[in-house]
């Protein structure tokens, strides 16, 4: 399929055009345009063998066929057509991560029923009535109506989302506890009022404000870099920005890391505009991700608050994209079509006139330095707001600290505990480490149980008496004896995860109210927002948590932020070892001192002499990043040279083998743009849920035409049946 930018055409009836579908054909098909004629970038729905697909309108056909046997398109969709500016993006992120377009079709059509007809729909809401008995089924239904409070469901989603059958909605219906009625589909947004709730800004807050204002207000693309501290105000300088956005009229999208876990900046977005935001993520239900995709295509909503994808919602006038926390792994896609976000957003800007402002306490290395560069702006934000100090960082040399066996808190670290516990203050021990043990090992024989289905170790998750391969999500019961060797009774955890941390917690500090925060030990997002907010209101003295604590909730009482293993992020070969840990580590030290208390930060480590643990105590962020930025210079890698990850995957191993080496045999279209390609290597993760994995990783010098040698080169093979390829541009990850 020739990616070329396409133009705006109207095509008469029976005139031949060319259909993108999201069907992986690999090229467009020929149609006639229906009765009435059709726009290029209409959506449209047509014939494909006994199916009926969606599609855009893409270009005039290329004919060549039997044009008696060419069918019509059955009909134009009620939606806005794709605009230019949005089939271009689609274009270029394709070209850029080689993903066919089809498949950027079908990212940027994420919302069902996008063919349904406008017209009203029967809903459900809360009702006035008791139900003369509450069953489990109508329990999880009225859950389901708090839980949302006030939505409207249609009655199959409702089902669904409470798992249960539509007679129990029918029955909850008559008894009137649910409210049956009619609605128009598809509502636009109400307006947002920009003028409304925006704070006094203190002065460098303000200056960092009118800057963003003029940008937007150019009505040109720029990319700006709000780097501040935690509590700086960042959330409150760009808002400003959204503002402006608003007041000009075009439509703004917040993207944010975990979306679910955002309820506490909704409320703020309210308080600021005096409405609710588009939402778009994860837990936004079917027919409001539909409502919110035509809204945004017809301008009926002014600011969306997102996850990743919401960047391939098709805006009718994009003013502004705020990524806020830009260094989050999080926006990074890592299956199907791998983009990362925050780029995209730097492009997808650049194609609408709209600016970008990356925000961020700990930025990545390549946005450090595309401000250094100067392709970005910067704005710091250098103090927190108000009386809130940063906290005071300080190592706890763990090799002048005695520890027992199986015990983990110092007794430096121990005593600033106890000494927040008796004034009671929080304190927040930090081990980015899910389960009880990473690993289980018989002691009689030296066996460690690991994943049948992957080359990964099972961690023992007590809490819910399993074990877990957190590669593939597999798990099972705990043995009673050995796999290998049937010892009975020998089986022991070897070293700490939050669980056992928590144990160590309980043993030591009977008296304390203790929190253990984990992505696993929560069923849903609503359950752990509501552990935050009770703990935010002083509900436990001492919270332990993994990665999970280092996003910004704001918990006023924590002065003592304990890191128990401040060197685990060190020991990988990844490429951004060092970036991640300083970055995870100064967010969660973050944590601590955030109201009127000072905090501090203690940072249990073997290594405090290594280079990453004395610049995150410094507290010298430029000198971390300049030599940082040095060392990936030296070694030609990101963001100063450029990188691509092929990983192959199949359940024959010699077979994986045999056609890494092959690819890695004929490089000719590499070597000719001066790339090298290393490998093929087994992947730090060799097998996955049955499927061997080998790596490839090809490297170039920054300005080379990367895409093209690499579609060329892996583009003279033919793929075994059983063999998948796929290829990372700028890897992220290297499992
Ligand atoms: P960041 O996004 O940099 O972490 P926030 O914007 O969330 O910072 O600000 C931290 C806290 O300080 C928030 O509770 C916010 O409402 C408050 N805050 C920041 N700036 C102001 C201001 N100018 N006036 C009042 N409160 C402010
Ligand atoms: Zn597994």
């Amino acid at each position: 399929m020739g990616n070329a930018v396409p133009e705006i055409e109207f095509f008469d009836a029976g005139v031949l055009v060319s259909v993108l579908t999201t069907e992986p054909l690999g090229r467009c098909l020929d149609y006639k345009a229906p009765e009435g004629g059709c726009m290029s970038g209409a959506f449209v729905e047509v014939p494909l063998g006994p199916r009926k697909v969606l599609g855009v309108v893409w270009g005039p056909g290329e004919g060549g066929y039997d044009l008696a046997k060419i069918r019509p398109v059955i009909r134009v969709l009620d939606a806005a057509p794709m605009r230019e500016d949005m089939r271009s993006f689609l274009i270029r992120v394709a070209d850029y991560t080689l993903t066919p377009m089809p498949a950027m079709l079908r990212l940027a059509t994420r919302a069902p029923g996008l063919g349904d007809p406008p017209g009203p729909r029967r809903v459900y809401r809360k009702g006035w009535a008791e139900p003369d008995r509450i069953t489990d089924a109508r329990g999880r239904v009225l859950d389901i109506l708090d839980e949302y409070g006030g939505a409207a469901f249609t009655m199959s989603e409702l089902a669904a989302l409470s798992g249960v059958t539509t007679s129990v909605i029918k029955g909850l219906a008559k008894l009137g506890a649910l409210a049956e009625e009619e609605a128009p589909r598809d509502l636009p947004f109400p307006p947002l009022n920009p003028d409304l709730g925006g704070k006094d800004l203190a002065d460098d807050q303000a200056a960092a404000a009118a800057q963003l204002r003029a940008g937007v207000a150019s009505g040109r693309y720029g990319t700006t870099l709000l780097k501040g501290v935690t509590g700086s105000g960042k959330t409150e300088v760009y808002l400003e920005a959204v503002a402006e956005c608003l007041a000009k009229g075009r439509q703004a999208l917040v993207l944010l890391p975990e979306i679910a876990l955002t309820a506490e900046f909704l409320s703020r977005v309210e308080e600021r505009f005096g409405g609710h935001p588009g939402e778009w993520h994860s837990g936004v239900t079917q027919t409001e991700r539909r409502r919110l995709w035509r809204m945004a295509g017809e301008g009926n909503v002014g600011l969306v608050v997102g996850a990743r994808s919401a960047l391939f919602l098709p805006f009718r006038d994009l003013g502004l994209i705020v990524v806020d926390e830009e260094h989050d792994t999080a926006y990074k896609q890592e299956d199907g079509v791998l983009y990362n976000a925050r780029d995209m957003a730097v492009l997808r800007a650049s194609l609408c006139d709209a600016q970008v402002v990356l925000a961020s306490a700990t930025p990545c290395l390549e946005t450090w330095a595309n401000a250094e560069a100067g392709k970005y702006g910067r704005i710091d934000l250098t103090s927190r707001f108000g009386v809130a100090e940063l906290p005071e960082m300080r190592a706890v040399d763990m090799r002048g600290e005695t520890l027992a066996p199986n015990r983990w808190i110092g007794q430096t670290l121990a005593a600033g505990i106890s000494d927040r516990i008796g004034r009671s203050e929080q304190a927040l021990l930090f081990l980015n480490r899910r389960g009880f043990a990473p690993v289980t090992i018989c002691r009689a024989c030296g066996h460690q149980i690991g994943c049948d289905q992957c080359d990964a170790r099972m961690v023992e998750h007590r809490f819910l008496k399993r074990l877990m391969c957190h590669q593939c999500g597999e798990t099972k019961p705990m043995p009673e004896v050995c796999p290998s060797c049937d010892a009975k009774d020998r089986l022991a955890p070897v070293g700490p995860g939050v669980e056992r941390l928590a144990e160590e917690v309980a043993a030591r500090f009977p008296e304390a109210r203790v929190a253990v925060l984990s992505s696993d030990l929560f069923g849903s997002a609503r359950a752990l927002k509501e552990k935050i907010r009770e703990i935010a209101a002083g509900g436990a003295d001492i919270i332990i948590g993994t990665q999970l604590v280092a996003k910004g909730h704001n918990f006023p009482l924590l002065t003592l932020v304990g890191v128990i293993d401040a060197d685990l992020g060190l020991q990988g070969s990844d490429l951004r070892a060092a970036e991640r840990t300083f970055q995870l580590i100064r967010q969660v030290s973050g944590r601590a001192g955030r109201a009127d208390k000072p905090g501090v930060a203690l940072l249990q480590t073997y290594q405090p002499e290594h280079g990453v643990i004395r610049a995150i105590l410094s507290g010298d962020e430029e000198a971390f990043w300049r030599a940082e930025a040095e060392e990936r210079r030296a070694a030609g890698v990101p963001p100063y040279g450029r990188l691509a990850g092929i990983v192959l995957s199949s359940p024959d191993v010699a077979q994986v083998f045999d056609f890494g080496a092959e690819l890695a045999r004929r490089d000719a279209p590499l070597r000719r743009v001066g790339a090298q390609v290393f490998g093929p290597a087994p992947a730090p993760v060799a097998r996955v849920r049955g499927r061997h994995r080998v790596r490839l990783l090809v490297k170039a010098a920054k300005g080379v035409a990367l895409q093209p040698a690499l579609a060329e080169w892996v583009g003279q093979f033919k793929l075994p049946n059983n063999l998948r390829l796929s290829i990372d541009i700028d890897p992220q990850s290297f499992y």
